[in-house]
């Protein structure tokens, strides 16, 4: 390496910015075929009432097994949404999830609401409800057993336009969640606006309770300013048993985490399933 020194501060930053940029533009080369080669696989991390923790649904995780094994989504996810992939993959993943969700109630296991994750350009291209429709009819799905996780990110641009697409998801049926809820810059005068059901807390806030009192402050406001809008809470990334009784003390009504499960390959997933009470109602209806 370059020695960091005033007069090749220049040379060193452009040598870095060459090689990022062909890093990219390789994994672009290769995402862009992914799709046709089936590199891409879904997993399913089980979220579950804090109460009773019993199971209510799952939240769909891409994975990407491209020619050097598996790419973790925060690697590629970025590259596909800048690129203007991340629609195509999306679509797939809306549709996989769907099939894998009907698979699951057919099965008799069951009927866990899917939550799937929608990216801001998906969410903002025009053909969205399209294929939003294409994903429910191909599947069969129940629309009300699929939960869409926005980012605050995504809400932004225009708030009439999207206030009116989210309407038009509740309409269908969808349930709807706020993803990261915390990380970006949403006022929280216009977020009562937004015909959500589900506020997730960020897995930064659930790390650091604990840490001081400001973070348990933080993570019980949230909570409450949830309640008062009416939706209910997940807490993201659960790991401990502490944390966990904090949250349900605090009345969060939902936890995602390592605590609770990983995120597992569909098979794994669904052997979660079996061994809930069958026939207990699940999810929120
Ligand atoms: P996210 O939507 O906030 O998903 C939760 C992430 O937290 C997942 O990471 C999950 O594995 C991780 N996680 C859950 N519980 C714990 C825990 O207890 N401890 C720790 N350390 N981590 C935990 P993952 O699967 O790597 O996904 C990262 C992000 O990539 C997701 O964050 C989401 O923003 C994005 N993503 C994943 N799949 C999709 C997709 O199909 N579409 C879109 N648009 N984005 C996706
Ligand atoms: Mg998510
Ligand atoms: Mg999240
Ligand atoms: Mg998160």
């Amino acid at each position: 390496h370059a020695q960091r020194q005033p007069g090749n501060a220049a040379v060193l930053y452009t040598d870095e910015l060459m090689l990022e940029q062909q890093d990219r533009l390789l994994m672009e080369a290769r995402l862009s075929q992914a799709l046709d080669k089936g590199e891409f696989e879904l997993f399913y991390q089980a979220q579950c009432d804090l109460q009773g923790r019993q199971l209510t649904g799952f939240e769909a995780l891409l994975r990407w097994r491209g020619p050097e094994g598996l790419i973790p989504p925060d690697r590629f996810i970025p590259v596909a949404e800048e690129s203007g992939l991340m629609v195509p993959i999306g679509r797939w993943v809306l549709q996989q999830a769907c099939r894998q969700a009907k698979a699951w109630h057919d099965a008799g296991l069951g009927k866990p609401v899917m939550a799937i994750n929608i990216s801001p350009r998906q969410f903002q291209h025009p053909d969205f409800m399209a294929m939003v429709h294409e994903a429910l009819d191909h599947s069969g799905v129940d629309p009300h057993r699929i939960e869409l996780e926005i980012t605050e990110g995504a809400m932004m641009d225009d708030a009439e336009a999207t206030i009116a697409k989210m309407a038009e998801l509740r309409r269908l049926g969808l349930h709807l969640a706020i993803d990261d809820f915390g990380t970006g810059y949403s006022s929280l005068a216009y977020l009562r606006r937004f015909p959500i059901n589900r506020l997730k807390i960020d897995r930064s806030f659930i790390r650091d309770l604990g840490q001081d009192d400001e973070g348990a402050a933080i993570v019980q406001a949230l909570i409450q300013l949830a309640h008062s809008l009416g939706m209910t809470v997940v807490a993201e990334g659960v790991e401990d048993d502490r944390q966990e009784r904090c949250l349900r003390d605090w009345g969060c009504d939902m936890m995602q985490g390592f605590g609770y499960a990983r995120p597992l390959p569909a098979r794994d997933a669904a052997a979660l399933l079996d061994v809930q009470p069958s026939g207990a109602p699940q999810g929120d209806g």
